[in-house]
């Protein structure tokens, strides 16, 4: 989340209080990816329907969600294509909690590199908009194919490659229901994303997901993006956390992982001159990711040296 967003959201201590708060973090979310989208730091040809009022995000702040948009991207892209050497290519699913108004699905879809199976999972509110949006765009609807049925009343939409559930994430037994529903193999190469939502949780919830997910999935990558607050009682557990992972700040991310090419096109895009302002806020954004490695197919996944 960015200064901009936690402002909209009244605050993440307001958003961990109040669901409707952390909920307008997303619709926030949404309006900075299409301000990003405009620019021209990234291509995303659905965020729009989720937007109502097109708001230009200042540099930094579009900077920011280019970072994160690329980080994940890149280590998706690794994920999927993971094991492809193989004989037998393994079919891979992506699990997205709080997935929000996330519109990954359909641009992989676009670019014909969606995997066997997405599922995204967030509170009822927020994926009852969202399947109403799906049933509205066509452009959106045809990607699902013609055997999805849309529940705008339950927030539910399944197809044969893309499931969105309504669930509490905090809900351990709803998160095995919600597995089975979807009709997700626990056996197959998993991505799962956490991407600005553990932050909203309390630190034993957060425990309990992760190691839901790590005693669940065999063959699996957890990966998070949040924002760190050392200094409070949810960052001093998720740095502990943390320690058990792979774990980088952004601004190592930005200047060492994100390719070189396009952080020059990007940094075209923009007067910017807020270095300073740059560097500590990418200092307090971090990735992490665990990795389960049942199959031997993530040797060459992750950050690089
Ligand atoms: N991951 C998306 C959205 C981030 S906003 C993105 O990065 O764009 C955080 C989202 O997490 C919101 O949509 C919110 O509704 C959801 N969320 C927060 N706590 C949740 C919980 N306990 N269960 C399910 N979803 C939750």
């Amino acid at each position: 989340m960015e200064p901009a967003e936690a402002e909209a959201g009244g605050g993440i201590a307001a958003a961990r209080s109040s669901p409707a708060a952390v909920q307008a973090t997303n619709d926030d979310a949404a309006a900075s990816k299409l301000s990003c989208v405009t620019k021209g730091y990234m291509k995303d040809d659905y965020v729009h329907h989720f937007v109502r009022r097109t708001t230009k995000r200042a540099p930094i702040i579009n900077r920011g969600y280019y970072a994160r948009w690329s980080v994940l991207r890149k280590l998706m892209l690794q994920f999927l294509n993971a094991g492809s050497g193989s004989d037998d290519q393994k079919r891979k699913q992506i699990l997205s909690l709080g997935a929000g108004f996330d519109t990954t699905f359909f641009q992989l879809q676009d670019e014909g590199l969606a995997p066997y199976l997405y599922v995204e999972l967030d509170f009822q509110e927020v994926t009852s908009k969202k399947a109403a949006i799906i049933n509205h765009y066509n452009d959106m609807k045809e990607k699902l194919g013609p055997d999805a049925s849309i529940s705008i009343e339950k927030g539910e939409v399944t197809s044969t490659n893309y499931k969105l559930f309504s669930a509490d994430i905090r809900d351990i037994p709803k998160l095995d229901a919600v597995i089975r529903m979807a009709e997700m193999d626990p056996s197959l190469p998993t991505f799962i994303i956490a991407e600005c939502v553990l932050i909203y949780l309390d630190p034993t919830s957060t425990d309990a997901i992760v190691s839901w997910a790590s005693e669940k999935f065999s063959s699996a990558i957890f990966f998070l993006y949040e924002q760190i607050h050392p200094d409070d009682a949810f960052g001093e557990q998720m740095i502990r956390n943390l320690e058990r992972a792979v774990a980088r700040d952004m601004l190592k991310i930005y200047n060492d992982f994100i390719d070189s090419g396009e952080r020059r096109r990007i940094e075209r895009l923009e007067l910017f001159d807020e270095f300073e302002e740059w560097h500590m806020m990418q200092e307090h954004y971090c990735v992490a990711y665990g990795i389960n490695d049942a199959e031997g197919i993530f040797d060459d996944f992750g950050f690089k040296e």
